[in-house]
C-alpha cells in the first residue's frame, strides 16, 4: 500500500492536495478517448480540450496547444474549478473554465468535452443569427440522458464567440436555469458537451456530431 505523503501530490495548501494515482488513471482515460476524437476529425490543429472532475474541487484537463492526437500524460494537468492551475507550470487553456464552471455547478457531471468539428463549426455559423438549433423528432434524440423518447425537442444554444469566459459563462449559467442541457455551440467555433462519466459525455458529443450533419445535409437538400 502506498504511503499518504506519496499517493496525495504535496502541496503548500492542504486544500489544494488531490489523489495523484487517480489523476494517473482520469489521464489515460483521456489520452485513450481523445486519440479516437482526434481520428475522427474532432481537434484540427491542436484545437479542443478535455477534462474529467478529480475530486470535488478539482479536475483534469488537457494543457493548451498539444496535438490533441499524441497526448501523454504530461499533457495533462490539475485546475481548481476557478480555472487556476494547482502544482503545475503549465498554462491551462483560456476556455478552462467553461469546464470548470459545470463541475462546480453540477456534482454529478463527471466529464466535459469540447471539440472544433468542421459540422459543429459549419452548424454554429448557419444558426448563429437564431442562436439555437433545433433538433426535433429525431430517434436519436433518446441518446440524450433523460430523453425517452424521439418525440422529444431540444434547443441547442449557440452563443457568439468571445475571448471573454466570465461573460460566456455566465451566458450558459442562464441557459442552465431554464432547460437541462447536455451541449451547446459556440458561432465560428465549436461544440461543448458534457456527462456524468467519459462514455455518456462522448455519447452526447456523438449524437450532436449526428445531429447536426442531419441538419446541414437536411438544410441542402431541401434548397
Ligand atoms: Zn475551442
Amino acid at each position: 500500500m502506498q504511503k499518504a505523503n506519496t499517493r496525495f501530490a504535496t502541496l503548500t495548501r492542504m486544500k489544494d492536495a488531490y489523489d495523484v494515482q487517480h489523476l494517473r488513471h482520469l489521464a489515460g482515460e483521456i489520452i485513450t478517448n481523445v486519440r479516437e476524437l482526434s481520428r475522427a476529425g474532432l481537434t484540427p490543429a491542436t484545437s479542443s480540450n478535455f477534462s474529467l472532475r478529480l475530486d470535488e474541487r478539482h479536475a483534469a484537463i488537457t494543457v493548451s496547444g498539444r496535438d490533441k492526437g499524441k497526448l501523454t500524460e504530461a499533457d495533462i494537468m490539475v485546475v481548481d474549478f476557478h480555472g487556476n492551475p494547482v502544482g503545475s507550470e503549465h498554462c491551462p487553456s483560456a476556455e478552462t473554465l467553461l469546464h470548470t464552471h459545470l463541475y462546480h455547478r453540477f456534482p454529478e457531471i463527471g466529464c466535459v468535452l469540447h471539440t472544433h468539428s468542421q459540422v459543429q463549426t459549419i452548424a454554429s455559423r448557419l444558426y448563429a443569427s437564431d442562436g439555437h438549433i433545433r433538433l426535433e423528432g429525431y430517434e436519436l434524440l433518446k441518446a440524450f440522458a433523460g430523453n425517452t423518447t424521439h418525440e422529444a425537442a431540444i434547443d441547442v444554444p449557440v452563443f457568439a464567440n468571445t475571448q471573454d469566459m466570465v461573460q460566456l459563462a455566465a451566458q450558459v449559467d442562464e441557459s442552465l436555469d431554464r432547460q437541462t442541457m447536455w451541449g451547446y455551440l459556440i458561432d465560428g467555433h465549436g461544440l461543448y458537451a458534457w456527462g456524468r462519466n467519459m462514455g455518456e459525455a462522448r455519447r452526447h458529443l456523438e449524437a450532436f456530431e449526428f445531429l447536426l450533419s442531419c441538419e446541414l445535409e437536411l438544410r441542402r437538400l431541401q434548397r
